[in-house]
């Protein structure tokens, strides 16, 4: 399998603070590839550069063969690259399936296939489908990163980038979100999946990255990290 993402000694600072500290990883077509670490490890910049948000001050970004720099903002979701942000970004004063709709925006395909899709997330989330009319913003908390998740989808992403799906939800939710982000992955999308919940990111994936202070300090087979000592000292509370 060729590689969606090539890094290669990505640097990316806030003005005079050094947050990454020139990373290299890869992701393969189809893969399920984890990013864990510490608070302030640098997990969330690394996901908003490749979303296009921060500018790298070094380094290298290949993205589905291109320089991630020569391809637009506005283009990104087009060419299939797509984020679920950490406090999940949707709109509010829409209602959900308007966010469905608005996910689908940069879709030039038939109507009735993008209906197709709102129905497959419907499937997917039954829980979106009671509150179709419902404005997104009044919903919970899990409701709404169930909402994210699919929204991103409708935009059919080759490489969907998700920010800590897990933070602030009940452990029920949380386990629901993860059985849909193993589906997703079914039907051929290929996921990086940044995560507090480093016991649940390795279940999930097959490979992952350890980052501390800037830096990659691990990589591997995800079981097998979790079965690292020193990852479970570290990360899994072990
Ligand atoms: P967490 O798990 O706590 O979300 P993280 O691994 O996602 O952490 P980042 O949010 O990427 O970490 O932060 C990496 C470093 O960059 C931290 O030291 C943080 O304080 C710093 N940082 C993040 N955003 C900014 C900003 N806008 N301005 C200045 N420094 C920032």
């Amino acid at each position: 399998m060729s590689n969606i993402l090539e890094v290669k000694d990505l640097k990316v600072s806030y003005g005079a603070i050094q947050a990454i500290k020139g990373i290299s990883f890869h992701i393969k077509q189809g893969e399920m590839v984890a990013l864990i670490g510490a608070n302030g490890a640098g997990k969330t910049t690394t996901l908003k550069t490749l979303a296009g948000m921060l500018k790298p001050a070094g380094g290298d970004i290949v993205y589905m063969g291109k320089q991630l720099s020569s391809i637009k903002n506005y283009d990104l979701i087009r060419e299939g690259l797509a984020l679920v942000p950490e406090g999940r970004g949707i709109f509010g004063r829409l209602t959900v399936t308007e966010n469905l709709e608005m996910g689908a925006y940069s879709r030039t395909d038939s109507k009735e296939a993008i209906q197709a899709d709102i129905d497959r997330m419907f499937e997917i989330f039954p829980r979106l489908k009671e509150r179709a009319s419902q404005l997104a913003g009044t919903m919970s908390g899990g409701e709404q990163q169930m909402l994210a998740i699919s929204r991103a989808l409708m935009g059919k992403p080759k490489l969907l980038l998700l920010d800590e799906p897990s933070m602030g939800l009940a452990p029920i939710i949380v386990q629901k979100i993860f059985e849909t982000i193993r589906e997703v992955a079914k039907d051929g999308v290929t996921l990086l999946l940044v995560e507090q919940n480093a016991k649940l990111a390795l279940q999930t994936c097959q490979r992952a990255y350890v980052m501390d202070g800037g830096k990659i300090t691990l990589e591997g087979d995800a079981k097998e990290l979790l079965h690292d000592e020193a990852v479970q000292k570290a990360y899994l509370g072990e």
